[in-house]
């Protein structure tokens, strides 16, 4: 089985300070993975990592077999998108606007927008339920509505590989299952490969087909839920006793 994306041997440091040491994994076409760790383990600096926003100090990231080091920002926004943790919204674009943005990888750069651009925007927005929030700015929006959209701008790269960054954090636990239920949808119907980071480990044991436990910076596991969240792994990791039913 060749992998869709592979993590190998990955390590990064801000500055002095090592976050990721040697992280190796690989993801199969169509898995939901879940990425779950204690906050400051390196979950949104690994995830940060595969999108290129920065760059390994060691280590390689493939996609479809290709090393994204080779590839262009807009060929790896074709294939990979991201939703990232509290994205800060201090601009004033309209719902559409932003969703139009995930189109940016597929615009040349003295074009404009086409009809197909138009039509995949529409259908983002209406699989996130946003369409009716078209017109409204961005910064009116709730807390819910706003990670929806977000969601919606990813789709809208039609991307084969989408990593999320806690997009359920802050939710009430109605948006929490709406924005997980989707995931599930698109992984299912579109065959979509998911990577996100949870911290509810109910969650990520319901939704995931496996989970990858990151321990300061190191792959502590890596397999199913059952696997994986279990009362001496969370003591090892976490540091707190748990009673798991
Ligand atoms: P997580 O998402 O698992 O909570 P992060 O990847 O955000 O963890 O952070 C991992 C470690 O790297 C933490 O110790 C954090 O303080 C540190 N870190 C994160 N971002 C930066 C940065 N921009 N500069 C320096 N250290 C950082
Ligand atoms: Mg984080």
């Amino acid at each position: 089985m060749t992998a869709k994306l592979e993590v190998d041997k990955l390590s990064y440091k801000y500055g002095n300070f090592e976050v990721l040491k040697e992280v190796s994994f690989s993801v199969a076409q169509g898995e939901f993975i879940g990425l779950i760790g204690p906050n400051g383990s390196g979950k949104s600096t690994l995830l940060k990592n595969i999108n290129s926003i920065l760059y390994p100090d060691d280590g390689k990231v493939y996609l479809d077999n290709f090393d994204l080091q080779n590839l262009g920002k807009k060929e790896i926004a074709k294939k990979l998108a991201v939703v990232p943790q509290n994205t800060n919204v201090n601009f004033d674009f309209t719902v559409e606007e932003i969703v139009l943005m995930g189109r940016a990888p597929y615009i040349g750069r003295f074009e404009s927008e086409s009809d197909e651009d138009y039509e995949v925007v529409k259908e983002a927005m209406e699989l996130t339920n946003t369409l009716k929030l078209a017109e409204r700015p961005i910064s009116q929006l709730s807390g819910g509505e706003r990670q929806r959209v977000i969601l919606a701008r990813s789709l809208a790269q039609q991307p084969e590989v989408l990593l999320l960054d806690e997009p359920t954090s802050n939710l009430d636990i109605n948006y929490q299952l709406e924005i997980m239920n989707l995931l599930k949808k698109l992984n299912r119907d579109h065959n979509l490969t998911v990577i996100v980071v949870l911290h509810d480990l109910n969650l990520a044991s319901e939704y995931c087909d496996k989970l990858l436990l990151l321990e300061d910076g190191e792959i502590y596991a890596h397999g199913s839920p059952k696997e994986i969240v279990t009362a001496e792994n969370i003591e090892d990791v976490y540091g707190s006793k748990v009673i798991i039913k």
